[in-house]
């Protein structure tokens, strides 16, 4: 059986999409969330459900029995992420788990991101587990961008600390099938390491022009200074802790952290990642 964590999340419910997409029988899919009514569509689509707060190492050790291989879908309550990913990794080896696909970030030993932090705990965690496992160090999602499109639109304005940092963003989707593509692989998956991004790195002011471009309006680049930026953020409601976060991921892109060469999206999926101009062009259309 395979098992995927946090499968009632956007990136879950497509990687469920995905690996159905690519043959696997419902049957053989277990899909495990903490909220039992966000698990029914899941459900509905002929998968075994299973409810276990990453909080709570004693349900997912329930949840994980019979299961063998993980897609460990990362928390997303920056912070307790740490503690959490390592309850998954205990209960894991307690009910043998033969394999555990991690997703991680893009980049996450060099790229010198608060963010990463989590995400390194973790893969040290996993390589003292003694359990085989393969990370999937995610870049980027586009949506992270095309979200706001509705902003970008009203000010005629995307804001950013970035400056000329490519970012090799890719759509959820493509990493979700990436990650379908490896729980499915007949080949050895232990001991990889993809770093997942787009073959076509955008900077913000690439990112302004495209938006600008499909909306048919000017929408422009403004570079900010960090403390302002991290000030606006705030004042729209984000958190401090991760509004610092944020802004320090923008710093860590001008040296490069969130681009990506390897290539490695696109051999595990078998097509070219979508585009930005076509995620953009999908939102606009909705
Ligand atoms: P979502 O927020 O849509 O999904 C997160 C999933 O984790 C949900 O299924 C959520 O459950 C589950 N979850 C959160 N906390 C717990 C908990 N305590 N116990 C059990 N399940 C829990 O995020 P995405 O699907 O978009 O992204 C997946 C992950 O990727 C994020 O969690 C984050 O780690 C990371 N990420 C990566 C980004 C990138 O650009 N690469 C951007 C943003 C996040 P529930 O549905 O009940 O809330």
């Amino acid at each position: 059986k395979i098992a995927v964590t946090g499968a009632t999340g956007q990136l879950g419910n497509l990687v469920v999409d995905a690996l159905l997409a690519r043959g696997a029988k419902a049957a053989d899919l277990v899909a495990i969330g903490r909220s039992a009514q966000k698990l029914e569509p899941l459900a509905g689509k002929g998968l075994e459900t299973r409810v276990a707060d990453y909080n709570v190492e004693q349900a997912l050790i329930s949840a994980l029995k019979g299961v063998d291989k993980l897609l460990l879908i990362s928390a997303s309550e920056v912070g307790q992420r740490v503690a959490q990913h390592e309850n998954v990794i205990n209960a894991a080896k307690k009910v043998d788990v033969q394999l555990i696909a991690y997703t991680s970030i893009a980049n996450a030993l060099t790229g010198g991101m608060k963010l990463a932090e989590e995400h390194i705990a973790t893969e040290r965690l996993l390589a003292g587990s003694g359990i085989d496992y393969v990370l999937l160090r995610n870049g980027w999602y586009i949506e992270n961008y095309t979200d706001q499109l509705m902003g970008y639109l009203n000010s005629g304005m995307v804001l950013g600390a970035a400056g000329e940092g490519k970012i090799s963003a890719a759509a959820r989707a493509d990493y979700a099938d990436a990650a379908a593509a490896v729980l499915l692989s007949e080949e050895e998956q232990s001991g990889k390491i993809y770093e997942l991004g787009s073959d076509k790195p955008f900077t913000l002011t690439q990112l302004a022009g495209a938006v600008g471009a499909a909306a048919g309006q000017d929408v422009a680049y403004q570079q900010m200074d960090p403390e302002q930026l991290e000030k606006i953020y705030a004042d729209a409601g984000v958190p401090a802790a991760f509004a610092h976060i944020l802004v320090d991921t923008d710093l860590r892109v001008r040296e490069g952290a969130l681009e990506v060469n390897s290539g490695d999206l696109a051999k595990l999926i078998g097509r070219t990642p979508a585009s930005l101009g076509k995620v953009i062009k999908e939102n606009l259309d909705k």
